[in-house]
């Protein structure tokens, strides 16, 4: 088989809503359909905004718990089993890789960030994931810069997802609002055309963006996994998926790189 056919994509998914996970909606409908249409990866290496650690940690676990890092929501989704393997030899070839920067744990479980985008992916979970923390040492760069290095899993059968939202900003959520506020589009929309111009250096300094980058989000932590996968995604092609904002400031947003 020509190795261009087999090297795995990098995709960024905005996850919204831990409800996501349970229920059939436009973005899910999109994530499975994604899941389906792509070669079947022999490991995820996923990236969650809900990881913020010291240091960049990989959890090196073989049976990594589901961490159900959310409050206030309905039984049925504490309920929800999402149960993959780690692969411990992934990790290793990872922290080896990103040197003395990064250090393995298992401590953290997979959080929701990915667990309720895989669920339709991958319902059978049947893929070993093994998820990487946002060190927060970093500057938006040196996140762009450590998944660089790790671009090379890519021709190894592995599956690089970011779980993020590129807007963000649950202090003006509006619940019953299905679309996103005028700014919450308008940060979305600029984001999205330096992405496909593939001008990653100027979503470093985003707040260059205009007065509606100040709304998109009060911390960053959901908007950096999009950072790592640029960085892994040299080359590729970019397919824009699940193009909308809802809920006021959210971005479901999503970028395919293959
Ligand atoms: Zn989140």
């Amino acid at each position: 088989m020509n190795p261009s056919e087999t090297k795995m994509p990098v995709v960024f998914v905005g996850h919204g809503s831990p409800m996501n996970a349970l229920l059939d909606t436009p973005f899910s409908k999109e994530w499975k359909r994604i899941g389906a249409t792509l070669p079947k990866p022999k490991a995820i290496l996923a990236v969650s905004a809900h990881w913020v650690s010291d240091g960049t940690k990989v959890n090196e676990a073989k049976k990594p718990h589901q961490s159900y890092d959310m409050i206030g929501f309905p039984e049925e989704l504490y309920a929800h089993r999402y149960r993959p393997e780690g692969s411990p030899a992934l990790a290793k070839e990872i922290v080896d890789r990103l040197g003395k920067s990064a250090s393995a744990t298992t401590s953290w479980g997979i959080d929701h960030g990915v667990w309720v985008v895989l669920s339709w992916m991958y319902p059978k979970a049947d893929i070993p994931v093994v998820e990487m923390s946002i060190g927060r040492h970093l500057s938006l760069a040196g996140h762009y810069e450590l998944a660089k290095k790790l671009s090379f899993l890519r021709n190894e059968g592995v599956l690089i997802l970011l779980s993020g939202n590129i807007v963000h900003n649950l202090s003006l959520v509006s619940w019953d609002m299905a679309n996103g506020y005028s700014w919450a589009d308008a940060f979305d929309a600029w984001v999205k055309e330096k992405v496909l111009a593939r001008q990653d250096a100027a979503l470093f300094s985003y707040r260059h963006a205009g007065r509606f980058a100040d709304k998109a989000f009060q911390t960053e932590e959901h908007f950096i996994p999009l950072l790592y996968a640029l960085g892994a995604s040299e080359g590729a092609s970019i397919e824009v998926f699940n193009d909308r904002r809802t809920m006021g400031a959210l971005s479901m947003t999503g970028y395919l790189f293959r």
